[in-house]
């Protein structure tokens, strides 16, 4: 019987420091697990620096490496989706080059994946040399994520997971271009399994992200997810309408009590909330279609079917 093929996708964004202490790491991994065979699958986004030189004279080598080299920069979840483009495993592994994630790990992302799991995603113990307030934010903002979406979200867990092919061609129908990877492995579903693991620190070189990006990618995460931020005007009528008529049933009570006519101030602030309320009301309901649009607009099948009549389905028939 042929063996099974596995791709790792290794997306690298100047790397140059990192990358031939990766390769070398991997080669070594890859020699050792004969069970398997093996693609690596670097995509260069767009480096500045010499890592597709690097890649590229790694593939003269050795064949077993392949490579997509992008135009330009276009930021690691587009890097992970060209990687699933490409790959021709019936697997496929996710690790950065960095080696913050230990590809020593990938044998028993492997097992697991050969007792039936569709989906292996490694779990952080713990995350060596990254500071307090990256700890934190991370923390801060899975819990956002999950509060606001009605799918589960896997905690402490990045990009570094196997992926059986099912799970990849569902992956290539998602074609949304903000993507946000980690919410879109929850929403695929699929058996899930966990793996625990230390994350290391950076081998070499600095992390390739600024602040201003993370925040982008957090808020894309939440936005590309949940339409629950448009139903904030809905949040907010509601208050507001309880105040009017509130404030309206006093200002008639009080005037019927002291035989006094309701006063100017009285009916100012009675028609500004009257308004704001209808204002507010106007823009929830020019929401909740915008949302319908927004979902509607990202054009993602409505589902994947895990089984047909016992037989594991395999999804390929609608990807590209
Ligand atoms: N990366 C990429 N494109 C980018 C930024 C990062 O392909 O625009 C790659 C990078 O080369 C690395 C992985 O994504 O392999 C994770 O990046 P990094 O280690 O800088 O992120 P961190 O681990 O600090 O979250
Ligand atoms: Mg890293």
């Amino acid at each position: 019987m042929a063996k099974k093929l596995i791709t790792i996708i290794i997306p690298a964004y100047n790397e140059e420091e990192a990358l031939p202490k990766c390769l070398q790491r991997i080669t070594k991994l890859i020699d050792k697990e004969t069970s398997h065979d093996f693609e690596v699958l670097l995509v260069d986004d767009g480096s500045k620096d010499k890592t597709v030189e690097i890649i590229k004279k790694k593939r003269q080598e050795d064949k077993r490496f392949s490579y997509v080299a992008f135009s330009r920069n276009f930021g690691k979840e587009i890097a992970i989706m060209a990687g699933l483009d490409y790959a021709k495993g019936d697997a496929v592994i996710f690790i950065d080059a960095d080696l913050q994630d230990p590809p020593e790990v990938i044998p028993e992302l492997i097992k697991y994946w050969e007792q039936g799991y569709d989906d292996v995603y490694a779990k952080r113990r713990s995350r060596k040399g990254e500071s307090w307030l990256k700890k934190w934010t991370s923390k801060m903002y899975y819990r956002v994520l999950q509060k606001m979406s009605s799918v589960e979200i896997q905690k402490d867990t990045g990009d570094f997971r196997l992926l059986d092919c099912r799970c990849v061609n569902a992956l290539k129908q998602m074609r949304e271009t903000s993507r946000n990877s980690k919410s879109m492995f929850s929403w695929i579903g699929y058996k899930k399994k966990e793996v625990l693991y230390d994350r290391d620190p950076r081998v070499a070189g600095k992390t390739k992200w600024k602040y201003g990006r993370l925040i982008d990618l957090a808020i894309d995460g939440i936005t590309s997810f949940t339409t629950s931020p448009l139903k904030v005007a809905t949040y907010i009528a509601i208050p507001t309408t309880i105040m009017f008529i509130g404030y309206f049933i006093y200002a008639i009570v009080k005037a019927i009590i002291t035989q006094i006519p309701v006063q100017a101030y009285q009916a100012i602030i009675l028609l500004i909330l009257f308004f704001a309320a209808v204002n507010i009301m106007l823009f929830g309901i020019v929401g909740e279609y915008l949302g319908r649009i927004f979902k509607e607009s990202k054009s993602r099948p409505l589902y994947f079917v895990d089984e047909y009549n016992g037989k594991k389905e395999t999804n390929e028939k609608e990807s590209k």
